[in-house]
């Protein structure tokens, strides 16, 4: 990805980008706020937050229920959210798009439908070392439930995954393989469409989580080939409690229910239960309607600016602060991958990461430190925790300037 981008250049218009952005205009500490805490969550533009507004003071109703014209507009609007994620990441259908909470309850119902129909005592399941703990948690619960056993593709020390591990990893009893698009520690981008194809030529099926690059470059997951495509609403300029699951209609048809209830049967007596189609067989009781519709909202807003002026945009702030944090002594960068996106990771000597944090808060710098949700990618580079910069399309090279100027004088501070 970063490869290609770095001949682009960025065609955005950053100040009417920025305008749309109330809370850009706040102060922290008494200085401008910085934001680089993206990886975490995203700010919402004012159409999103126009959007949350519309619906509770227009259509708000109950959806898939209603004969009344209030319950029908929201319907509507809701499955016209649910169309415009399924063109956004190119799914060929829209029932393919599930609506959860966020990316871990994605993984969560992946796990636990997929664990119950193909896994058995002694298979296997592939994870890697740069997993966030959403990512591995709920395999290793599966695994124990089922009697099966968690592998682990490693990663090297430029925090690439070690390909030719895999053939190695793969046997006859990998039933699926799950990794990260991009990493949020170490901005890796895997190559997602070559494992998918090593995988499936192996008979196993591949989840991509999708949170840390379905607001920085375009997703096409009929390209890529993955199974299953997790991501969440609030890093992508959407609001929280709101996410998806995209997975090929294939195996969806063949889970089992993930949570049971009102709206998810087709026919209910005290005997027996049968239950509806897809979409809905995995959306029980009344879905968070305000999420789903506004994060149609959030993409409708991304596609206006573009995906690919998003990409170049973010890579050059992000190729800059790597040139630039590289300038001062004694910075270790985690994380140098060949192909690398949306985030840095640093640290200054032997300073702990909290303490620059601290230190960059106070100069209104809002950066995440801490281990990330990545405790054995910490232990992996046998570090507690990174200082970790996430970018957004509003981020300005200035901005990466008073990053720069904020690590030095932490380092002066704390050394
Ligand atoms: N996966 C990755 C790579 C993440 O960065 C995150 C959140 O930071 C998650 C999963 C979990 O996302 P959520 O908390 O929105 O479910």
């Amino acid at each position: 990805m970063s490869e290609v981008l770095h001949q682009e250049k960025s065609m955005i218009a950053i100040e009417q980008i920025r305008s749309q952005f109330p809370i850009l205009s706040r102060k922290v500490n008494n200085q401008s706020l910085v934001y680089f805490d993206n990886g975490a969550t995203t700010q919402k533009p004012k159409s999103v937050l126009d959007a949350i507004q519309k619906y509770y003071s227009e259509i708000n109703a109950n959806i898939h229920r209603g004969v009344h014209t209030l319950s029908q507009e929201a319907t509507d609007a809701y499955e016209h959210s649910r169309k415009t994620i399924a063109d956004f990441i190119n799914a060929e259908h829209a029932h393919e798009i599930i609506f959860t909470r966020g990316t871990t309850e994605s993984i969560n119902l992946v796990a636990s439908c997929f664990g119950k129909k193909f896994v058995n005592a002694g298979d296997e399941i592939l994870v890697t070392e740069m997993e966030h703990h959403s990512n591995i948690v709920p395999w290793q619960l599966m695994c124990e439930e089922r009697g099966a056993k968690l592998k682990v593709i490693p990663v090297d020390d430029n925090g690439e995954l070690i390909l030719s591990e895999l053939k190695n990893l793969l046997t006859s009893k990998t039933k699926l393989l799950a990794l990260t698009h991009v990493s949020n520690t170490l901005g890796t981008v895997n190559d997602v469409k070559e494992i998918s194809s090593l995988a499936h030529k192996n008979g196993t099926a591949v989840l991509v989580d999708g949170a840390q690059a379905i607001a920085h470059t375009e997703v096409d997951v009929q390209d890529l080939d993955c199974d299953f495509y997790c991501f969440s609403g609030h890093k992508m300029y959407g609001p929280t409690g709101i996410g998806i699951l995209y997975g090929k209609e294939k195996f969806l048809n063949e889970f089992p229910p993930y949570q049971s209830g009102g709206g998810m049967i087709k026919e209910v007596s005290f005997e027996q239960t049968t239950f509806t189609t897809l979409p809905y067989k995995f959306e029980a009781g009344t879905p968070n309607i305000e999420g789903g519709i506004v994060l149609g909202a959030a993409v409708e807003w991304m596609k206006n600016i573009g995906m690919k002026n998003i990409s170049a945009h973010e890579n050059e702030l992000l190729q800059y602060a790597i040139q630039q944090l590289k300038t001062i002594d004694g910075i270790r960068i985690i994380g140098e991958a060949k192909h690398h996106a949306s985030a840095v990771s640093f640290l200054i000597g032997n300073i702990h990461p909290y303490d620059v944090g601290v230190i960059l808060d106070k100069l209104g710098i809002a950066v995440r430190t801490g281990h990330h949700c990545n405790q054995p990618l910490m232990k992996h580079f046998n570090i507690p925790g990174t200082v970790r910069a996430s970018f957004a399309v509003y981020n300005t090279m200035e901005e990466v300037d008073k990053l720069i100027a904020g690590v030095k004088q932490a380092k002066k501070m704390l050394s």
